[in-house]
């Protein structure tokens, strides 16, 4: 099948305007001026889009689809902690409730041009998925346990369950520094080493901040009460210690890293996953991104949870691009959605698979409305509020 379309963003190359995808057994197989591939596969079945452009399909690398839309807040709580124990308290709903819940959160990023996402997951719901969501799902199974006992009964049961599961693309994650035993995350590095990347919560608040380096604060409180001690001065130069760095830890928001964090972060050529939703929603301090990009450290995007996010939000990857255009004028909109497509399949290790439009790899592909063609293709992308149709490994997905 010949895709055509007004103009293709292959995020590898400049923008191609009357471009074609040959697209064969799930992959793009062939990539250019429209005229030219027609002449060179005459005999291909042609689907022509007029008024659009094609582009790779997003990849959320930080989501919690378990969270929805009803724990959402009308006012961001006091400080995270507050938002912790408010989450808490709200207690784990019904099954049937978290199975719709995650199929509607699996709609939403689908609508919004998601093809890809990681997804924090607790262990015990993995059978609430099933393998005919078309998204390229990675499950993360959170190991939570500030106390040691219940952080090993956590990893002993997330063990089993993964091993007995048919779905693929299942890894171990551990929740965070603060929430997870330090001899619980050591035992756990033994499963990291066998995973092409975990994905773990750092620095996010100030209170984990005062946590770590100030070792005092709500959190340490929280983490106290639960049988936790404080942890690290600095939980980067831990995980470098102990080894877990070499393993490919996404590190998800890491608002509050320091100079030397980011250095060390670069050495490991890790990525960093900023949520720009979430991050409104907590008042964090402005995530440093041009700190973040001069230390030329690989930026993906993610929409986090719900539980995070203003309740107008509904997941929709639209809002976090329009927020990164909003909040980071200087960057240009070819930067902030390479940021999430391509970034997002290196966080992941895939980007030889996904992330752009290039010939051998997968053809998951999202089209979406010019809406204004005086402006950049990219800023379009941006003024989009859904797509006009999304495509993954080959096939149209009903969405
Ligand atoms: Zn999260």
């Amino acid at each position: 099948m010949l895709l055509e379309a007004d103009i293709l963003l292959p995020i590898t190359q400049k923008p191609i305007r009357q471009g074609g995808i040959l697209i064969h057994n799930g992959k793009i197989a062939d990539i250019g001026s429209k005229n030219l591939l027609q002449k060179k596969y005459p005999h291909h079945k042609i689907r022509s889009f007029r008024d659009t452009l094609l582009l790779p399909g997003f990849v959320n690398a930080h989501c919690h689809l378990e969270f929805g839309p009803c724990l959402s807040n009308k006012e961001p709580p006091p400080s995270f902690t507050t938002w912790v124990r408010q989450l808490i308290a709200k207690g784990t709903p019904k099954r049937h409730l978290l199975k719709k819940r995650i199929h509607e959160g699996q709609e939403a990023l689908l609508k919004s041009g998601v093809t890809t996402v990681v997804d924090h997951i607790t262990p015990d719901l993995l059978s609430l998925h099933s393998r005919q969501s078309p998204l390229r799902h990675f499950f993360c199974l959170e190991i939570l346990g500030a106390e040691r006992s219940r952080g090993q009964e956590s990893l002993k049961k997330a063990r089993k369950i993964m091993k007995a599961s048919s779905l693929s693309e299942i890894l171990l994650t551990p929740h965070s520094l603060y929430s997870v035993h330090h001899q619980v995350l050591t035992s756990l590095l033994q499963d990291l080493k066998k995973q092409p990347f975990f994905s773990i919560h750092l620095l996010e608040s100030f209170d984990e901040n005062r946590f770590f380096v100030h070792r005092s604060g709500p959190l340490a409180r929280f983490v106290r009460e639960r049988g936790g001690s404080v942890g690290p001065l600095s939980p980067v130069f831990w995980l470098q210690k102990q080894g877990f760095l070499r393993h490919h830890p996404l590190i998800v928001h890491g608002n509050y890293l320091s100079p030397q964090d980011l250095k060390i972060i670069k050495k490991f050529g890790l990525s960093l996953i900023h949520c720009p939703g979430s991050h409104r929603f907590f008042g964090h301090r402005p995530f440093p991104l041009d700190a973040i990009l001069k230390s030329d450290i690989n930026v993906a995007l993610g929409t986090d949870s719900l539980a995070s996010l203003a309740n107008n939000h509904r997941l929709s990857f639209f809002s976090e691009l329009k927020l990164m255009r909003g909040n980071f004028p200087k960057i240009s909109p070819e930067d902030i959605i390479r940021m999430a497509t391509l970034n997002g399949a290196r966080a992941i290790r895939r980007a030889g698979e996904i992330g752009s439009l290039e010939i051998g790899k997968r053809a998951d592909i999202i089209a979406m409305t010019m809406k204004d063609k005086k402006k950049d293709p990219y800023e379009n992308v941006i003024l989009n509020n859904k797509i006009k149709w999304t495509m993954i490994e080959g096939r149209f997905v009903d969405v």
